[in-house]
């Protein structure tokens, strides 16, 4: 089970007082709705910027970072707390291995949060990326197979390395929804979320930019090409998603196992001996008595 020392979030009063604030109205707002408590996880493929991610958000070097897939692939969770209110964010390692999902990364990372609740799952990718793939797809599928489709409804795409100039003349606020849309077409098809469910269970998308070179506004906020201030936005969307839903997804020992393919079957079969009945054998019966009740007298009797 995953286990954590929770410590005091020193890493929120290295915010500017801007983020600060609209952190600690977040914060106040949650705690009214009885929420003290938020663990976030987050996946995704390797070197998307999972980690960066988790450091940013925390406003510390809480995680390792590596530009090369170096890192030990176990799952790690920080909790950090700040007002009466303790933020979990678990990191998890990348789910792809040789140009497959890696399932025993997912078997680990699925044994790690025993008895965890999980709030949100961040999905990272990254915004500067041209295209998606049946990889991606399979990303999905696999997060989807583990924790069931209702992770989707805690969900957000996170799309890391945010500053960056569009290709082919697009604007800013172009290319970051057409790689949005893109993203989120192939999240709807990895969970399995048809047509008419899209409207419903609809997915926020987050841009995130994770460098030190990021650009800053006046009040030294960390800001997209398009002048949103992305802290307080990825928390105040997280916060959304949070309110939005009822209680978190309890990981426990039968969702780890999950639903095993021999009983999968034997539940089946009363159902099918009803259809049986009720179609089948009724319907012949009747037929029977029909054929009865028309007969009509052979000559010799
Ligand atoms: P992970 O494997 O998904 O955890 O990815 P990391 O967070 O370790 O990041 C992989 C590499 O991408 C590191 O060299 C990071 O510094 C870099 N990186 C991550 N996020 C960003 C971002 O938003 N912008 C830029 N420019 N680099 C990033
Ligand atoms: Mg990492």
């Amino acid at each position: 089970m995953a286990s954590q020392v929770i410590r005091e979030w020193v890493g929120f009063q290295q915010f500017p007082s801007a983020t600060q604030s609209k952190l600690l109205e977040l914060i106040r707002k949650s705690k009214q709705e009885r929420r003290n408590t938020l663990t976030v996880l987050v996946m995704g493929k390797g070197g998307v910027g999972k980690s960066s991610t988790v450091n940013s958000i925390l406003g510390e070097r809480a995680v390792t970072v590596s530009a090369f897939q170096s890192e030990i692939p176990r799952p790690v969770m920080v909790s950090r707390s700040w007002e009466e209110f303790t933020l979990n964010i678990i990191d998890t390692p990348g789910l792809v291995e040789g140009g497959y999902v890696n399932d025993q990364v997912l078997d680990l990372i699925k044994r790690f949060l025993l008895n965890n609740t999980i709030d949100v799952l961040l999905y990272v990718d990254r915004l500067d990326s041209y295209r998606v793939d049946n990889l991606d797809r399979q990303v999905v599928k696999a997060i989807t197979d583990s924790f069931g489709k209702e992770i989707w409804r805690r969900g957000l795409v996170v799309l890391t390395h945010a500053q960056v100039s569009p290709p082919d003349g697009l604007r800013y606020d172009e290319f970051t929804s057409r790689r949005s849309e893109a993203v989120l077409k192939i999240v709807r098809l990895g969970a399995r979320i048809r047509k008419q469910e899209v409207k419903a269970s609809s997915i926020p998308v987050v841009c995130v930019e994770n460098s030190g070179r990021c650009n800053k506004n006046e009040l030294d906020e960390k800001i997209l090409p398009n002048g949103t201030a992305w802290i307080p936005s990825l928390l105040q969307t997280i916060t959304d998603v949070v309110l939005s839903e009822s209680n978190g997804i309890l990981v426990d020992q039968k969702l780890i196992e999950g639903p095993n393919p021999n009983n999968k079957g034997k539940l089946l079969i009363p159902l099918i001996s009803a259809f049986q009945y009720l179609f089948v054998v009724k319907r012949i019966q009747k037929w029977i008595k029909n054929d009865i009740a028309r007969e009509s007298r052979p000559s010799w009797a």
